[in-house]
């Protein structure tokens, strides 16, 4: 009495019995041969119970890096307000006359009003710490006195 036959899914071939394997998210009943190509149904598939360890060492030292990266903010944000070199203002009109930008197309680089740029470039006002922080980033020049320098 062997009217049961079963079939291989993946090779095809007769067999007395299939074991049913996850296959790329399909289940698939196959042979012993071909079932080391699939993931075996019904047992829990291990994931991440055996890594906590590591995780938990990645972590600490995630964390430990957070706490490194904080300190160096804080020692930054105690920084005093860096001195304005003399030439802050002929400084802009130069780079950006260098850039062949025009006062507003300077002043979008910079999200600023046209007017404040013609202001710094007249010296008619002095930037703040964070303009004058966003103008050297972004325009790549040097806008404040070396610490020391008294030129
Ligand atoms: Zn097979």
């Amino acid at each position: 009495m062997r009217e049961k036959k079963m079939i291989c899914e993946m090779c095809g071939r007769d067999m007395e019995s299939v074991t049913p394997v996850s296959v790329e998210g399909s289940v698939l009943r196959v042979c012993g041969a071909c079932a080391k190509f699939g993931r075996p149904v019904g047992s829990p598939v291990a994931t991440g119970g055996p890594s906590q360890g590591p995780d938990r060492e990645a972590l600490r030292e995630r964390l430990g890096k957070a706490q490194g990266r904080g300190l160096e903010r804080d020692l930054f944000a105690e920084l005093p307000e860096r001195e304005l070199d003399p030439d802050w203002s002929r400084t802009v009109r130069q780079t950006r006359e260098r850039l062949g930008l025009t006062q507003e197309q300077f002043g979008q680089r910079i999200n600023e009003k046209t007017s404040v740029v013609h202001k710094l470039e007249s010296g008619a006002i002095t930037p703040p710490d964070a303009l004058v922080r966003k103008i050297e980033r972004t325009f790549k020049v040097r806008l404040t006195a070396r610490p020391g320098s008294t030129t």
